[in-house]
């Protein structure tokens, strides 16, 4: 599509592909791909290209574009036509795509819940491995009954808002004195493969042996990163039914900290946190870490300080937590209104109270199971005097 004269009028009717073969051009029938993802694959291509021209005219840097010789992702469009996924033995579902008479064999369709309607898929390569990433939708209501249901199960009370600051030092300090921990290095397998990559010769069969290896030490890394995230966003979802959190400009972070932001994936955590139903911003330049939480005054504190002194009442805390309820107070005074699910209204708007003997109770089965998730460091931290 690429050589073509003009991708935007390139007709996606195409029967066959010329392929070089040595010095000569080959005629190659396309006969597994269907129509639907000829289609699909050129308006990636149109996409991508409108993508890279947006990054030009915002002074991004833009390099020439390139042959493929083959592609990584395939976009599949409409399920039961495109492709057809069955869920029938547990773990195990089959594959079967278009114009393709026998069906694969996937693993990990338990994933799916069983009520959820399934949309788009893409089909990818990764290192030598092929992986399925299908679109589905569920109900939000379904979704919202049953995270009640399962507070009511734990027996939580009906609200907990909480504050989250992240950093560098701790990664999430909570409002309810919370602090999480995580940094996930990266293994020496990816710096022996990269150095592998680079010290074999370009073109060779090594070198692509290494670069699939490296592929998935790196693919390995990631996962653990987002499992780590994923455990640590749907414990915060399932204990609060408010979650504040300062829209932080972690970009910019990266610049300064380079590696440690990398290995624990800030930015991963937030976007996956302003994705919640239940989360409320807090804007980029309220002063949570210098106004006081008991008279509201602005006191000026260094970076490197780690507890907040007010100047004028004399109010001592911890700096995160401080921040934390201070971004909790902001977000659920100023935030959207509360959510209602179903008839219940669970959604009174009370002012939050901190460190009620109800709030610890939550904090400390908070704790129970962010202890239990790996690579993650977890301390509560206790208020002298109460
Ligand atoms: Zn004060």
């Amino acid at each position: 599509m690429i050589a073509s004269e003009d991708p935007f009028t390139f007709d996606e009717k195409v029967k066959s592909v010329k392929v070089k073969v040595g010095q000569l051009f080959e005629d190659r029938k396309l006969t597994l791909l269907s129509s639907q993802m000829k289609q699909s694959l050129l308006s990636q291509v149109q996409d991508d290209i409108c993508g890279l021209s947006a990054k030009k005219q915002n002074g991004g840097k833009v390099g020439r574009l390139k042959f493929k010789s083959f592609v990584n992702c395939i976009p599949l469009k409409q399920h039961e036509n495109t492709y057809t996924l069955t869920r029938k033995h547990g773990n195990n579902g089959r594959l079967h795509l278009q114009k393709c008479k026998q069906t694969l064999r996937v693993r990990g369709t338990k994933q799916i819940p069983e009520d959820a309607e399934i949309t788009t898929a893409k089909l990818l390569k990764r290192g030598d491995d092929y992986f399925l990433h299908v679109n589905c939708y569920r109900f939000k209501k379904t979704v919202s009954l049953e995270k009640w249901e399962k507070r009511e199960k734990l027996g939580l009370e009906t609200r907990h808002e909480i504050g989250i600051d992240l950093g560098i030092a701790s990664q999430v300090t909570c409002s309810n004195g919370l602090k999480v921990k995580y940094n996930l290095p990266i293994d020496e397998n990816i710096r022996k493969y990269a150095r592998k990559v680079s010290s074999t010769e370009k073109g060779s069969n090594n070198r692509r042996k290494a670069r699939v290896k490296l592929q998935r030490a790196f693919a390995k890394h990631r996962n653990r990163k987002q499992e780590v995230i994923n455990k640590l966003v749907s414990c915060l979802d399932l204990f609060c039914t408010d979650i504040c959190y300062q829209n932080d400009y972690v970009a910019g972070w990266q610049r300064i900290w380079g590696r440690t932001i990398l290995e624990t994936s800030i930015g991963g955590l937030l976007g996956k946190v302003k994705t919640l139903p239940t989360s409320r911003e807090v804007d980029r330049w309220e002063a949570t870490s210098q106004r006081c939480q008991k008279c509201s005054e602005k006191t000026k504190h260094a970076l490197s300080a780690r507890i907040f002194r007010c100047g004028t009442c004399g109010h001592e805390e911890e700096r995160d937590v401080h921040a934390a309820k201070n971004i909790c107070r902001v977000g659920m005074t100023e935030g959207d209104e509360p959510e209602v699910i179903g008839d219940v209204v669970h959604a009174e708007r009370v002012e939050p109270a901190y460190k009620t003997p109800v709030d610890m109770k939550t904090a400390a089965m908070m704790f129970e199971v962010l202890k239990n998730i790996p690579f993650v460091k977890v301390s509560l931290v206790v208020e002298a005097g109460s």
